[in-house]
């Protein structure tokens, strides 16, 4: 029989729930169990497929298409739950269910109200994301507690509860604890009406984990576990990480977080968990033997959610190269501003993620250039492909003209256009191509090389696509098409072999790298890097 998990936060956002979720996951599976994880969002989008990354930071694709909350990444790197649909209900998408039921009838005359018909399908949601038959389910609550749109979900888990029995169910409250420095004092009060919030929803928290960045004493758990009715061994103190967010379940266990998780799910006081793997992950990232800097060239460069998985792809692929990773966050605006070579130079390597419209794109197409010119290791991910054929085009071509029909509709060169089967399309949400697609690998390509497998499964979200009427041209030319989705005849990676590393794929690779099992095309790149910086300098005069 499942048990539930429930994890709410506290006094401000970005708290790191989805981390620390992520993290418990790890732990149980450790113990031996399976998990599902899911995150609720009290927000009224239907999916964040439609906002802004500064609104809300990346998009997750799922293997299903699905398009989530960015910390279904961090679920994925630290568990091995399956993350679907299932893993990411919003309010919008609650509503237009409850909704669209109303319209066909379902009701029977009924008034359909928040208790209990809002609250029920968000249950049915809960219980949607647990199907896969894990051990434990686990499910993060959006937003802070005592937040206007949160207050559904609270009493949905609230009655979740009743009907599992209380004993099937954890609640894990993540709180802070402000550092006031002129006093030089940790404060708990706002966890304490925090947790009075959630007990007037009736929910009483059975693990307090605090948000710390100095040690607590042993009174401020005294008075924690007194004014918040929670036990006292069960105020857990979540310090700020020395160096890297992979400590975050070490920590929690050094806590004695596992106490009262193998209590909960009934497994033996004394049950060994394994890390021996993780910890060597640790002392890697602790000492590495490299270092080397790679330009990111993105549109949302100011806000590093926009990027979480590239940036953590990054990470991984260091660790794997031992190798220190630092980014030079580069605005692609810039780069028509400023010119290439003045941001450029002396990287070691370029990424360049997805985007979407016209603002910053021919900031992307001049990194292509200057990565191809200059034999610098390149990795162009959707946009940053798409970039690639449209520099290669118009400056190994000669068609001047070359661009993309996403914001040039006329477009004398279209080597990136739309299928006819997304120009029928008006609905932006939900419409692009979505999730896992199966791309064959091409014999002999650096592509092949990397991956050491003929086929590859990987996740898509794009609507434009490599114009195969300039296949053969480009591939004449040099670019060589080094993944091919068969079933739909398109072009899905590309390359060019004279080069010391350069590749592009129209896919998502940054969803599939987890730290103990990096991604191929990362790690290639981030090696080409380390091969680049460690190189006798050739120009003459130089030490
Ligand atoms: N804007 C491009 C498209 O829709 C690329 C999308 C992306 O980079 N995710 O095809």
């Amino acid at each position: 029989m499942t048990k539930y998990i429930f994890i709410t936060g506290g006094v401000v956002s970005s708290l790191g729930k989805g981390l620390t979720s992520g993290a418990l996951g790890m732990i149980l599976e450790r113990m031996g169990l399976t998990v599902s994880m899911q995150k609720l969002d009290p927000y009224i989008n239907v999916d964040p497929g439609t906002m802004s990354p500064y609104q809300h930071g990346e998009v997750y694709v799922a293997d299903d298409g699905a398009e989530a909350d960015l910390d279904l990444g961090h679920y994925e790197r630290f568990t091995h739950a399956k993350i679907s649909q299932d893993s990411n209900y919003t309010t919008g998408r609650i509503y237009s269910e409850v909704i669209r039921k109303e319209r066909r009838g379902d009701y029977l005359g009924r008034t359909v109200q928040v208790i209990p018909h809002i609250t029920d399908a968000i249950k049915n949601g809960i219980r949607k994301g647990a199907a896969a038959g894990a051990d434990v389910a686990l499910t993060e609550i959006g937003g802070t507690v005592g937040d206007i749109e949160s207050l559904p979900f609270l009493e949905a888990i609230r009655q979740f509860s009743l009907q599992e029995g209380h004993k099937n169910c954890l609640f894990i409250h993540l709180t802070l604890l402000p550092y006031l420095s002129a006093s030089g004092e940790l404060k708990t009060k706002p966890s304490q009406q925090s947790v009075s919030k959630l007990r007037e929803i009736g929910i009483t928290p059975d693990i307090l984990v605090c948000r710390t960045e100095k040690p607590m004493t042993s009174e401020m758990k005294d008075k924690l576990s007194l004014f918040c009715n929670v036990e006292r061994g069960s105020v857990i103190e979540e310090r700020d990480v020395d160096f890297s967010i992979y400590e975050v379940p070490i920590n929690l266990m050094h806590e004695g977080i596992d106490k009262h998780l193998l209590e909960f799910v009934g497994l033996p006081e004394d049950t060994q968990t394994d890390w021996t793997d993780w910890m060597e992950l640790l002392d890697t990232v602790r000492s590495p033997k490299h270092e080397v800097e790679i330009a990111v060239v993105g549109k949302y460069i100011q806000l590093d959610d926009a990027y979480k998985s590239h940036y953590e792809s990054l990470a991984h692929a260091g660790i794997a190269n031992h190798a220190k990773v630092n980014f030079r966050k580069i605005a692609a605006e810039d780069m028509t501003k400023q010119g290439a070579e003045k941001l450029l130079a002396g990287v070691d390597g370029i990424l360049v993620p997805g985007g979407f419209g016209e603002r910053g794109f021919e900031g992307k197409v001049l990194a292509s250039q200057y990565a191809r010119e200059n034999g610098i290791p390149y990795l162009g991910v959707c946009y940053g492909m798409q970039a690639v054929v449209i520099d290669f085009a118009r400056n190994v071509l000669g068609l001047e003209d070359a661009t993309t029909t996403e914001f040039h509709e006329d477009a004398a060169e279209p080597v990136i256009d739309l299928m006819e089967e997304q120009k029928r399309i008006k609905d932006m949400g939900g419409t692009m191509r979505l999730g896992a697609f199966p791309c064959d690998v091409l014999p002999g390509t650096r592509l092949r090389e990397l991956y050491g497998t003929d086929h590859i499964s990987e996740r898509h979200r794009h609507r434009f696509e490599y114009n195969n009427a300039y296949r053969a041209r480009l591939q004449d030319a040099g670019l060589v098409s080094s993944g091919i989705n068969t079933d739909l005849d398109l072009v899905e990676a590309v390359e060019i072999s004279s080069h010391p590393f350069f590749v592009a794929v129209q896919y998502h690779p940054e969803f599939k790298s987890r730290p103990l099992e990096p991604h191929p095309l990362f790690k290639g790149l981030v090696e080409a890097a380390v091969k680049r910086s460690t190189a006798p300098c050739e120009t003459a005069g130089c030490e």
